[in-house]
């Protein structure tokens, strides 16, 4: 038998297109392995680059039995995968991360339920919230302002209310409520928004990344910055953190995890991604094992790589028409990565560039996007 993991799972299969996917692939290409990229829709990011495509619904069982049939290991790269097809995709193959990591981060009821049952985690006080009516006493029982996020399919700040008075509450319900209801969420204060991105093994080995300061324009992941400037024993408990959750788990792959650092240096956890994140792009050219080539290590059973900085970095997001401006933004020695998407749509995610300079050296920062409503094209 050929106990070398890396020759054991020479086809990857992908659930998911988009730009996560095609940096996965193109990371396992660079250690041998193939990837096979399942879909909905033609010409991809992650289709692009993949050595094979299916294109099909992801509840299309004869299509996920055949894609089973090719590859050796299935994982994903987003969340909005029916559990059905994990389970029936689960008798052919191994699935890593398994259902449970899945189910929970599909869900924000049952990812908070999850986060706040695990001793020494906490996320912001919240209520589930299944119709209008509950909303009222909710919004007493946490103060304004707060946060109605739907429970379901929410991402970049799709499907998320601010209420800062107690008013108009049926207009917040229809915008943030989907199937699968809503919470709401107390407003943090925090000082900044960090991010810890953890890789386990199929062994249980844990490696951590730094973590990573991040900002939000519109919502949206604009800046990510490595150091994050905390303290040595926060940034320490942040990772501690994750590799807890990770354990809690029994997670084989990559955890991301978000956090709220509020102003008395607590550390509240916003929500967790069972994949490479945006937020970790900084480690492609940053870090001795990019956050990509260690969920491939992770996923196919092979020993973790080191997961150590290299360099300091800021990672800036290219953003709708960001892209097209990109000469003004990218300098000459930064990295530049790009999707493959023709549309460029406002908030659409169309690449990022990496910054990277020596340890504790001046740089010149990415400057901040503009807000939507004043951003010119
Ligand atoms: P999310 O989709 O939950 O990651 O939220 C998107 C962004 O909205 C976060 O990165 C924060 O900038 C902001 N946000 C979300 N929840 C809260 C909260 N409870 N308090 C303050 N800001 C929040």
């Amino acid at each position: 038998m050929n106990d070398n993991p890396m020759q054991q799972h020479r086809i990857i299969g992908i659930l998911g297109g988009g730009q996560l996917g095609r940096m996965t692939i193109q990371a396992a290409q660079k250690l041998g392995l193939r990837g096979h990229v399942f879909c909905s829709e033609d010409h991809s990011p992650a289709g692009q680059v993949a050595d094979a495509v299916t294109v099909a619904a992801y509840h299309d069982r004869s299509a996920l039995a055949a894609f089973a049939e090719q590859v050796d290991i299935i994982t994903y790269e987003f969340e909005n995968i029916p559990l059905e097809s994990i389970d029936f995709l689960a008798q052919h193959r191994p699935v890593r991360p398994g259902r449970l990591a899945l189910e929970i981060s599909q869900n924000r009821i049952r990812e908070k339920e999850f986060l706040n049952h695990i001793p020494g985690i906490a996320t912001a006080p919240y209520r589930p919230i299944e119709t209008v009516d509950a909303l009222a006493p909710a919004l007493n029982a946490l103060g304004l302002p707060a946060i109605l996020k739907s429970a379901c399919y929410g991402y970049d700040g799709k499907g998320q209310v601010r209420i800062d008075q107690a008013k108009d509450l049926d207009a917040a319900w229809r915008q943030a409520s989907r199937d699968g209801g809503a919470v709401l969420e107390a407003f943090v204060t925090y000082q900044k928004e960090i991010s810890v991105i953890v890789g386990r093994g199929i062994d249980g080995q844990i490696r951590c990344f730094e973590p990573s300061h991040n900002s939000h324009v519109n919502h949206i992941l604009d800046i990510s910055r490595v150091p994050a400037g905390l303290k040595p024993s926060l940034a320490e408990q942040a990772a501690d953190m994750a590799e807890y959750i990770a354990q809690t788990l029994d997670l084989v792959g990559l955890l991301a995890v978000e956090m709220f650092v509020t102003r008395d240096d607590q550390l509240l956890v916003n929500e967790i991604a069972p994949r490479p994140h945006n937020s970790g792009h900084w480690t492609m050219d940053g870090c001795k094992t990019s956050q990509f080539t260690q969920f491939v290590l992770a996923v196919t059973g092979a020993p973790l790589g080191d997961p150590g900085r290299s360099c300091d970095v800021e990672m800036k997001n290219l953003i709708g028409e960001d892209f097209s401006r990109r000469d003004q933004i990218v300098l000459p020695n930064d990295h530049i990565h790009i999707y493959g998407k023709s549309d460029i749509r406002p908030g659409r995610k169309m690449g990022h560039v990496n910054r990277t300079r020596p340890f504790g050296a001046v740089g010149v920062p990415f400057a901040p996007a503009q807000p939507l409503d004043t951003k010119r094209g």
